[in-house]
C-alpha cells in the first residue's frame, strides 16, 4: 500500500467548493444528547481553517453513531435485543434517527470556529443541494448524518455520486472511518480529485514511516485481551520489527503454548498452535521475540474493574490453578523497558494488563514511561492504549497517538484502507 499521498497543500482550493469528510463522531450523553467531548471536532479545526483561509467553500459531512436508516431493519433488529415488535412504531424510529443529528456538532462547530455553519438537514436531499449551490469561498456548511442515508456504509456509487455533484473536490480527513469502503469516505473519490486532510496526512506520515522505513532498532509493542483480535498484527509486525513484545492478556496463551502453566488466565485454546507458528516465525526471521518472565495475578476479577485487589507476584510458567495474570511483573516490566529504551523506534498497540485497575496498571505504565522518555519515535495505536496512555498523562510526551482505534489497527495489520487508497499518490 502507498502511503505517499497527495494532501490539501498540492491542490488549488480558492473559491472552489471542497466536500471535507471529518470524523465528528462524537460521544454524546444517552439522555441529554449533549457533547460530551469535542475533542474530534477539535481535531477537525486545522485543515477547515486552513481550507477556509484559501478561499474555499467547505461542505464538511460526516456520520455519527450508528443510526439504521430502514425501518424493516430497525424493527428486525430491536426485536432481536428482545423487544416487543408491537411497540416498535414508525414514530419511534424517526426519533431514535434524530437523536443521532449533526446539529449539536454544527452548533459547537460554529462556536470553536468563530463563525457561522450552516446546517444541512438532509444529506444529498434538496436542502443539502440548495444550501451547497448557495455556499460562497470562506464559508463553511455541515451535512446532516451521512449515515441517515441507505447508500452510505454499502458504499453505493448512485449516493456517492450526488455527494460528489455538490463539490468540486474531495477532502479525506477522517482517519477513524478510513478502514470503511463507504460511499463519503472512498466511494465518493471516483467522481472527485481526492487529497488528504492534515489529520490523515500526519497518521500517513508517521505510522507510515513507522512502519514502511523506521528507524532501527524498531520496536513493536503488542498486548491486548485476545490474540484473535491481533493475529493480523502480531504476524505483519514480525516480518517488519527488529524486536517484538508480547504482554497483556495474549501472553498467556504464548506462555501456555510453550507447555507454562497458566491456572486462570484469559486463553484461547484454538490459538495455541497459532503462538507456536509465531514464536517459530520470529526464529526463522532473527526477530527478537520478547514474552513476559513474570506476572501479577489476582484470585478474584475486580468488580467492579477500578476495586482493590490483593495481587501475588509468580514466574509466568507457574501461575496456581486459582489465579489469573492480570499484569506483567517487575522483571517483565524492566525486560520490555530496556527494549523499548535501547530503540528507535516503538509502536505499541494493545495494554500490558488490566490498566483500568490502577494496581494492575503498573506494567503499561512502565512500558508508556520507558516510551515517554526515549528518543526513539513513539507510536501509539488503537483505542484502549491510546486511552491508557492519555489516562497516565503521557500523551503529549509521545510522538504520535493515531485517533482510529479500528482504522490504526487495520494499518498495523498491513491491510490497504480504502478510504486511503482512493486518495491521489503523491
Ligand atoms: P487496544 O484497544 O489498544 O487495541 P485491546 O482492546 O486489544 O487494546 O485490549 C484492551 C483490554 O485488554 C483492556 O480492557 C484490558 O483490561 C485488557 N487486558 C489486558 N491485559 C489483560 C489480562 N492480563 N487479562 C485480562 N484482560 C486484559
Ligand atoms: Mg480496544
Amino acid at each position: 500500500m502507498n502511503y505517499n499521498k497527495k494532501t490539501v497543500y498540492d491542490i488549488d482550493v480558492a473559491g472552489k467548493k471542497v466536500l471535507l469528510r471529518c470524523d465528528f463522531n462524537v460521544p454524546q450523553d444517552k439522555a441529554t444528547g449533549a457533547i460530551t467531548s469535542d475533542k474530534r471536532i477539535v481535531a477537525a479545526l486545522p485543515t477547515i481553517r486552513y481550507l477556509l483561509g484559501q478561499g474555499a467553500a467547505v461542505i464538511a459531512c460526516s456520520h455519527l453513531g450508528k443510526p439504521e436508516p430502514s425501518f424493516e431493519k430497525w424493527v428486525k433488529k430491536q426485536t432481536e435485543k428482545g423487544k416487543d415488535p408491537a411497540e416498535l412504531t414508525e414514530e419511534k424510529w424517526q426519533k431514535s434517527l434524530k437523536k443521532l443529528t449533526l446539529a449539536p456538532v454544527a452548533e459547537r462547530l460554529s462556536e470553536l470556529l468563530g463563525k457561522p455553519v450552516v446546517f444541512a438537514h438532509d444529506v444529498v436531499g434538496p436542502d443539502a443541494k440548495a444550501k451547497a449551490a448557495a455556499l460562497k469561498g470562506g464559508e463553511i456548511m455541515l451535512l446532516e448524518n451521512t449515515r441517515f442515508e441507505k447508500g452510505e456504509t454499502k458504499n453505493d456509487p448512485a449516493l456517492a455520486k450526488e455527494l460528489a455533484s455538490m463539490a468540486e473536490v474531495y477532502v479525506s480527513d477522517a482517519f477513524g472511518s478510513v478502514h470503511r469502503a463507504h460511499a463519503s469516505t472512498a466511494g465518493v473519490a471516483a467522481y472527485l480529485p481526492a487529497v488528504s486532510g492534515l489529520l490523515v496526512a500526519k497518521e500517513l506520515e508517521v505510522m507510515g514511516k513507522a512502519l514502511d522505513d523506521p528507524k532501527r532498532p524498531f520496536v513493536a509493542v503488542l498486548g491486548g485481551a485476545k490474540v484473535s483480535d491481533k493475529i493480523a498484527v502480531i504476524n505483519n509486525l514480525l516480518e517488519k520489527a527488529d524486536t517484538v513484545i508480547i504482554g497483556g492478556g495474549m501472553a498467556y496463551t504464548f506462555a501456555k503454548a510453550q507447555g507454562g502453566s497458566i491456572g486462570k488466565s484469559l486463553c484461547e485454546d484454538d490459538k495455541l498452535d497459532y503462538a507456536r507458528q509465531m514464536i517459530a516465525k520470529a526464529q526463522e526471521k532473527g526477530v527478537k521475540l520478547l514474552l513476559p518472565v513474570d506476572a501479577v495475578c489476582i484470585k478474584d476479577f475486580p468488580d467492579p474493574i477500578d476495586a482493590p485487589v490483593d495481587v501475588t507476584i509468580v514466574p509466568i510458567s507457574a501461575i496456581p490453578a486459582d489465579m489469573e495474570g492480570c499484569d506483567i511483573g517487575p522483571e517483565t516490566m524492566k525486560l520490555f523497558a530496556d527494549a523499548v529504551k535501547a530503540s528507535k523506534t516503538v509502536v505499541w498497540n494493545g495494554p500490558m494488563g488490566v490498566f483500568e485497575n490502577p494496581t494492575l496498571a503498573a506494567g503499561t505504565l512502565a512500558v508508556a514511561k520507558a516510551m515517554a522518555e526515549s528518543d526513539a519515535t513513539t507510536v501509539i495505536g488503537g483505542g484502549d492504549s491510546a486511552a491508557a496512555v492519555q489516562q497516565m498523562g503521557l500523551g503529549d510526551k509521545m510522538t504520535h497517538i493515531s485517533t482510529g482505534g479500528g482504522a490504526s489497527l487495520e494499518y498495523l495489520e498491513g491491510k490497504e484502507l480504502p478510504g486511503i487508497a482512493v486518495i491521489q499518490n503523491a
